[in-house]
This record gives structure tokens, sequence and C-alpha cells, in this order.
């Protein structure tokens, strides 16, 4: 890797929040920290941003294009893919090729491939892994104002007074915007902070009120809150007569549905005066923001979770003002972007629908498209269903893992092996999805990228590369021109730089649009490259009138309907549909602190895995004692789409008869956790996004006869591991080494047998106890006087010090080590703490924290003077509130200061 620049400013490639983060590579080592000019974070990162740099490495990454297992070189893989895709129209028509994009890539990446799809090889199948995460809230938007915009932006936090956080785990998925909640829940006592998630989630640890409802209840919730606004004397008429429609029906419909706060109380399963609490605040409250993301929008009424939640905010007039509205958060980097140039299914380009002719028009006379689409195409499941039947024969994946992100993920995976063509676009060389390719393109990763990103609040910030690329990779957009141009296009696809595509995208946004289209950035279509270089963050629509950009839509009480004004729609709760009947326990998924997606680069990173190394699933106490598990156990998961091992937590954070699974371990890091095999394809009817939220499942023991960690120096290789992957395994990326959580549910008839499945000759051996029964040893190998690999196993995972092993991987063996090594413990006198780590930044573990609190730290701020924990990202705080709460046995409340 060389380093191209010295420094400069680009954008976060993880959640919507969009961080600017200022890099600098002063010795080749690339540094980043937080921007403290972007307005979206003002120099703060959470714990994923801040280990951006630790991602940057070669190893792992896919270097060359390979074409058939083979690799090979641009042109000839170029020439494949494009006599692939075109044989593929010879034979069965266009509409037999597909994308399936991402909310990673970048809007110059975007555009091109739905411009290279929907205008000239004239398939509308492109869809895109925001189908996942954004749909139902890209519907509901424009169901109600008439376009996909989000109303307000991030400096509304600063000015509301209310928080009301719906699905969304904040304090873990958008860490730096819930950090300037909690800024002001702490400079205003007044200040109050709403969770509405059926789990006791980290963002809690801040909030005056968790409403635990029952899941899918949302729609309920907030048809009541409808309802007690309208009996309370709560509603603006004067701003729901001047600018809305559909007042009377969708009130009537609420009142019919939730006509009682008791009756709204027995249906989502919650105290009544929690209830009534929340609709007093709500009502009390004008300065009111309603924060939501996957928990509304991943389920079958994801739609009208999203139009029951703005229902309250139109009713009240509170869109359009400082410190008020319905605010959807964005759960990738791009999504916004993507949508902007049509990566959906069911859009255009430029957000126009299929339904508007004219408009329609207009984008393949810009274009000139000698083959413009005029229908919609597969959205996500409809699109990989197609590929199952044999409909669509050729795909092209790009930036995106649907082999562990798709529900029924198995479904998923057969059909990817039986389609003629995949085509996938990754940085990687191993990920679940890539294993089933055909032609495997070497794309650049976030520090070799250039373009934009539009995030959470509109604000389109430009990502500038760091590093020159790896390898051979080369960037997406270039990919797609390349393919274009081979397939004969080569006029539309001429562009030299990603500053001449952002022009073309920003000129056809304005085409033809005298208003009646929110996204317009037309004041952006004459930048030259020198000042698309150094564009700022700014947020759309950036117009002639508004070459500043937009920061608050609707001010004006006019919205982009066709008669301006905004819709209330009449929104009805969904049915959950039983996957299966026997399979008692309702299952809900979600993200972790340190992860990102499918862990293809948040894995690797040592410091970000040893937060939650190993895939588990959160049960309630009454139910681990009910099917008596105890804490650390294996459980398998299964339903009639699939299953899952993985250890089981016990927390009364869970409601009774519901389990928490994370959605991230793929194949690369345990051989089944896969979550999204445990999920039905069943998806909200209006947006097709799935229900990612709810399904049932079956639990039961997985007694396993034998377990063992093993630690190695180099990565195993499958066929190594061969035989645990129909059994159990994990693997953590430490810093000196790999581990591995092992386990058979049939005790290995020897010693020896083990080495041998795992390929394995030891130099240093302890057989401790053998036989059929039980089977306890120890083994190692050291070569050079450097620690190779360490087994330690057992009828039960044994007790060792995993600090302290790591750290044997990096240094020369002692005799004293060599004393310990198979004991997996340090000798006497050697101080190591192996505890849960809590900060990740400063490697600040629970041992410490709980040490510091016995002797006299009473808040986290004293907690951060003392250990620096929580002083950098401040991930960790709501983790350090709460052991405070448990060491001092007091209220969060007393703590959080
Ligand atoms: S909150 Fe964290 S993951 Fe999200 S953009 Fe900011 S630094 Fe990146």
């Amino acid at each position: 890797m060389s380093n191209i620049l010295i420094s400069t400013l680009t954008t976060c490639p993880y959640c919507g929040v969009g961080c600017g983060i200022s890099a600098s590579a002063p010795d080749q080592a690339v540094t980043v920290q937080g921007d403290s000019t972007h307005p979206a974070n003002y120099g703060r990162l959470c714990v994923k941003g801040s280990a951006l740099a630790q991602t940057l490495s070669a190893e792992g990454r896919l270097l060359k294009p390979q074409v058939n297992g083979n690799d090979c070189d641009w042109p000839t893989a170029i020439s494949a893919v494009a006599e692939g895709l075109q044989q593929t129209i010879v034979q069965h028509g266009p509409g037999a090729v597909a994308m399936y994009l991402s909310g990673q890539l970048l809007t110059e990446d975007y555009y091109v491939a739905n411009k290279l799809m929907k205008g000239f090889i004239g398939s509308p199948h492109v869809d895109t892994n925001s189908r996942l995460c954004m749909a139902s809230t890209v519907a509901g938007h424009k169901r109600a104002f008439g376009a996909d915009v989000v109303p307000g932006c991030y400096d509304d936090i600063e000015q509301a007074r209310l928080f009301v956080l719906v699905g969304a785990n904040m304090a873990w998925n958008h860490p730096v915007l819930f950090g300037r909640i909690q800024a002001v829940l702490q400079a205003h006592p007044e200040a109050k902070l709403v969770v509405i998630d059926p789990r006791r989630s980290a963002s809690c640890e801040a909030a005056q009120l968790h409403l635990k409802l029952r899941p899918g209840s949302d729609v309920l919730l907030f048809t009541g809150l409808l309802s007690f606004l309208a009996e309370q004397g709560k509603l603006d008429y004067r701003f729901i007569n001047m600018h809305t429609d559909g007042f009377a029906e969708a009130l009537a419909s609420a009142q019919l549905q939730a006509a009682t706060v008791q009756q709204v109380a027995a249906g989502c399963d919650m105290p009544l005066e929690d209830v009534l609490l929340f609709y007093r605040w709500f009502a009390d409250q004008p300065l009111s923001l309603t924060l939501f993301s996957q928990g509304v929008n991943q389920a079958v009424d994801g739609t009208d979770k999203v139009n029951a939640i703005i229902n309250c905010h139109l009713a009240s007039g509170r869109i359009g003002k400082p410190g008020c509205g319905p605010f959807s958060l964005t759960g990738q980097p791009n999504a916004m972007g993507g949508r902007e140039v049509g990566g959906l299914a069911n859009q255009l380009a430029a957000h126009i629908d299929y339904s508007d002719k004219a408009q329609q028009a207009l984008v393949g006379e810009f274009w000139k498209a000698p083959n413009l689409v005029t229908q919609p195409g597969f959205k996500a499941v409809e699109l990989f269903d197609a590929i199952e039947r044999g409909e669509i024969k050729a795909v092209w994946i790009m930036a995106t893992n649907p082999v562990v992100s798709m529900p029924q993920a198995d479904k998923v995976k057969a059909a990817l092996a039986k389609c003629p063509l995949v085509i996938v676009s990754d940085i990687y060389q191993h990920t679940d999805t890539l294993e089933l390719a055909t032609i495997k393109l070497p794309a650049l990763g976030w520090s070799e990228k250039d373009g934009t990103v539009t995030n959470s609040e509109r604000r389109i910030s430009r990502q500038r590369a760091l590093c020159a690329p790896f390898g051979q990779a080369k960037a997406d957009w270039q990919i797609i021109c390349d393919v274009a141009k081979a397939l004969g296009f080569n006029q539309g696809f001429n562009f030299d730089s990603a500053a001449q595509i952002f022009a073309e995208h920003a000129a056809l946004s304005g085409f033809g649009n005298a208003g009646e289209r929110a996204f317009d950035i037309s004041g952006l279509q004459h930048l030259t490259t020198e000042q698309y270089q150094k564009l700022a963050p700014i947020q759309w629509p950036v117009t002639s009138t508004h070459p500043n950009g937009t920061a608050r839509l609707f001010a004006d009480g006019q919205f982009f309907t066709a008669n301006g004004r905004a819709q209330f729609i009449a929104v009805q709760q969904g049915t959950f549909k039983p996957v299966m009947p026997d399979a008692p326990l309702r299952l809900n998924s979600g993200r972790l602190r340190d992860q990102w997606h499918t862990m293809t680069r948040t894995g690797e990173v040592a410091s970000l895995m040893q937060h939650t190394p190993e895939p588990f699933v959160t049960l309630h106490p009454s139910d681990a004692a009910l099917y008596g598990i105890t804490t650390g156990e294996l459980v398998k998961l299964a339903n009639n789409n699939g299953a899952m091992l993985v250890r089981a937590q016990i927390s009364d954070k869970q409601r009774p008869k519901e389990l928490f699974i994370p959605m991230h371990w793929s194949a690369q890091f345990a051989s089944q956790a896969r979550a999204d095999v445990l999920f039905a394809a069943d998806t909200d009817p209006i947006s097709g996004q799935p229900a990612l939220k709810l399904s049932q499942v079956a639990l039961t023991r997985f007694a396993p006869k034998w377990q063992a960690f093993l630690f190695t120096k180099t990565l195993l290789t499958p066929g190594q591991l061969q035989r645990f992957s129909q059994h159990y395994l994990a693997r953590v990326p430490l810093t000196g080494c790999q581990s591995y959580r092992l386990a058979l549910s049939t005790a290995p008839d020897s010693d020896k047998h083990v080495l041998q499945l795992l390929q394995l000759t030891p130099t240093l051996y302890c057989r401790e106890q053998s036989s059929s029964a039980e089977f306890t040893y120890r083994a190692a190998a050291i070569a050079d006087n450097q620690l190779q690999w360490l087994l330690l196993a057992g009828p039960a995972l044994p007790d060792i010090d995993m600090t302290w092993i790591n750290q044997q991987f990096s240094v020369p063996l002692s005799k004293q080590t060599r004393q310990y090594l198979l004991s997996g413990q340090a000798g006497q006198g050697i101080a190591s703490d192996n505890s849960a780590l809590i900060c990740s930044c400063f490697n600040v573990r629970s041992k410490a924290i709980c040490e510091a609190i016995q002797n006299g730290a009473d808040s986290t701020a004293q907690l951060g003077k003392q250990l620096q924990c929580g002083t950098n990202c401040g991930s960790c705080l709501p983790e350090l509130s709460a052991l405070l709460a448990q060491q001092l046995n007091k209220t969060l409340s007393d703590v959080n200061g």
C-alpha cells in the first residue's frame, strides 16, 4: 500500500450518520480522527469509525480479477462479463439480467449501474440492500409527503426537548447522533428520552421511559397516540386544514383501533401508566422529535408504522419547524444516495417513478437511452426468487453479501449456486457470496474510493481517497463503464472521473424539474473538477434559489404531492404469520455496538471483536429456567427455514418468550450463525421490505461432548476446519493470533484423532486425561521459539487467560512461559485482566472498571478521568452507566451524569 495524500477530509463508510473524518498518513500509516468541521459529528467518531485505520490492510483483499476460479487481467475479466451478459440477453432477453447493489456504493457508482441497466441493457431488475433497511420509510414518506424525503436535519436534535426512539438502538447503531441527544439531556433537565423497543437496549440506559412493547404493536401505539391527541385537544387544526388531506379518515380509523389508552396498553402488553406518561409527554412538548429505524422498517406493516408516526406529527403540526418532526435514521452510509439515482427496482432515476410517463420520458431523453425500461423490476426478495426459478440467469452483485443478509438465506445461497452467471464485485477474497461467484471483480475499498455519499439528513459529503488501490482493484463506476463500453454503449459511459458522473447526475436531477421533484441538486451541475474535489458537505435540495442547500423542508407547509398537501394515511397493524406451529419462541434480530453488517471489515479488527466475540442468543431468565439453559451454553435455534448454533446469554432485558440474536455472523466467522436463515421472506406489501425483526423458533440444548479453545498463528484453511463446520466453530481474530472456539456433539476417538481432524502436529504435548467418555488434553506447537498453535480441550471450555495467551504469540517464549503455556493461564505474579472488554478505544475491561467503582468512582465522568474509558468515542457510556448502577445499586438516572 502506498499513501497518496498527507491529509484529507472524507466520510465514514459505516452508518447513515455520515460522520466526517480527517485522515492523515504522516509515516505511511493512516490515522483517522473526527472532522471537527463536519456538521454531522463536529469531530466525534464512534468505536467503529475510530477503528477504521485498522481495516486498511492488504490481507484478505481480492487483488486480481478472477474468471471461473482463475486469476486474469482486467481486459479478460471485462470481456467475460460483457460476453456473459450479452449471451444471456441474446438467448433470454434483457429481463434475464439483474443487478443487486448496496448502500455501501458511492452515488457515482450507483448512477452508472442504474443507467446501464435501465437505459441501455433494458432490464428493470436493479435492486439494492437498501430494500432490507429503508424501503418502508421510502414508501411511507412518499405516501405522506409525495417524495422520498427526510423533512428535518441533525441540528433539530439540539432544539428538541422530547426524543422518541422507535425501533432504533441509537446508542449502538447511530452512536454519534445519540451522543448529541445525551448532551441535550444533560444540558436541559426538562428534556426527556423515551425508548420504544421490545428489549432493553443500550439506548435505554439514558432514557427516562422505556416502553417494552409487544413486538409488532407499534401501529397500535401510534394510532392510540393520535386518538389521545384528539381527545386531549392537542391537535393543530390550522395546520391540518391548511396543509393536509385525509385527516378525518385517519383519525376515525385510529379511534376504531385504539379507542382507549387501556385498549392500547393491553394490545401493546405494557403498563397503562407507561403508555399514558408517553402520551402526556408527547402531547405537552411541541419540540418532539421521533427518530426511527429498522425496528419500524423491517416489518410486514413497516410502511404503515412509518405513516402512523408521521400522522401524529402532521396532526400536531410538528413538521417543518426547528426541533420537531419524524426523523428516519438511515442504516447505511449511502442508502439515500443510492435512492437519489434510482437504485430501487421501483424507481427510475432522480426520484422519478414509473407511474409518471411524462417524467419517465425525460430520463430517456436525457440519457439518450436506446432501451429505456418502462415498468418496475423485481424487489430484492422477488429478485432472488426469480433467480431460484431460473428466470434471472445473470446477476451482478456489488458490495453486498446477500447469502448472509437476505431472509431465507439458505434459499438465496441455493439460488445463486445454480444461477448460470454470478458476477460479484467486492473488496475481499472470502465472503459467503463471493464463494458462489463465476466472475470475481476486485473493487476499491473505503480508503481508495472517490465520490459522494448522502447521509440521513440529506447531506451530500465527499468520500475522498487516502491510499492508492490495493492490487488491481478498480472503482466500481470504472468497472461498470468498462463493461458498458464492451457491450457497445460507448456514448453514455465515456466518463473519466467521478466528478463527471456527479455533474451528469446533478444535471438530471434538475432536468424538466420545475419544483415537482424534491430531489434537485442542479445547483451543483456545473462544478468543475476542482470544485468537486473541494465540495463541502451540503444538504439537498441545492438549486439556483438555494445554492447553499436546504436544512429543513416543509417550513412553508408545501409538500410534493399533486395538490401540495401532506396526506394522512389510515393505517392498519399487520399480522404476523407463524413460521411453524411448534416453534414457541419469538425471535428478533439486530446490530451490535462494534460490528458492521456481515463483519467483512469489522470482524477482522481484533479490538472490535473483543466486545462480543461469539454469536449468541439472549433469552429471559424464565425461559432459561424452563429449558434448563445456563449462561454460556450452546443452544440450537431452528424453524422451517433453517437453524443456528449459538451461545446462550440470559437477561431480563428480554421479554419472556422472546429471543434476540445479532445479525452479523457469516460462515467466515462461525459455522452455524447466519441469523437470516431463520427469517421467512415475508415482506411489507407496499415497500417490499422483508420482516427481519420477527420470526419464530424452537430452542433446544446442544450438549457438546468435546469443546476446545484453539489459538493459531495463521488462519486455518476451510479443509482443516471442515469437520467443525457441521458442529460448532467460532473464529475470533486477536492481535497476535486467530482464536477458535470449537465443539463437537460426539467425543473424538482419541487426542490423535482431534489433531488429525485439525491437521496439526504438536511439538509440546500434554495428555492430561483421555477416555471414551471424557477427553481432556492440551497440546501446542513451537517453532524457532515462537508459539505456532495451542489447543486446550475438554468436555467443557477450560478456564483460560485469553489476554495472556494472545500476548505469547507476539514474543519469544521464555522458559517460564513454556511452563504455564498448557495451563492456559498466566503464571503466579503475572498480572493479566481477562474480564469483558467494555471500552474498545482504550482497552478498558470490566474488572478494572468495577475496581475503580469500588474505590470511589461514582459517575461515568469519574471513570473516564481515572481509566479513560468512555472519553473517546463514547460508545461504551451506556455500559459504564449500567455497571455503575449495578455496582452502586443506584438508579441509572443517578449515574448518567
Ligand atoms: S456514528 Fe460511527 S459508524 Fe456511524 S458514521 Fe459516525 S463514526 Fe461512522
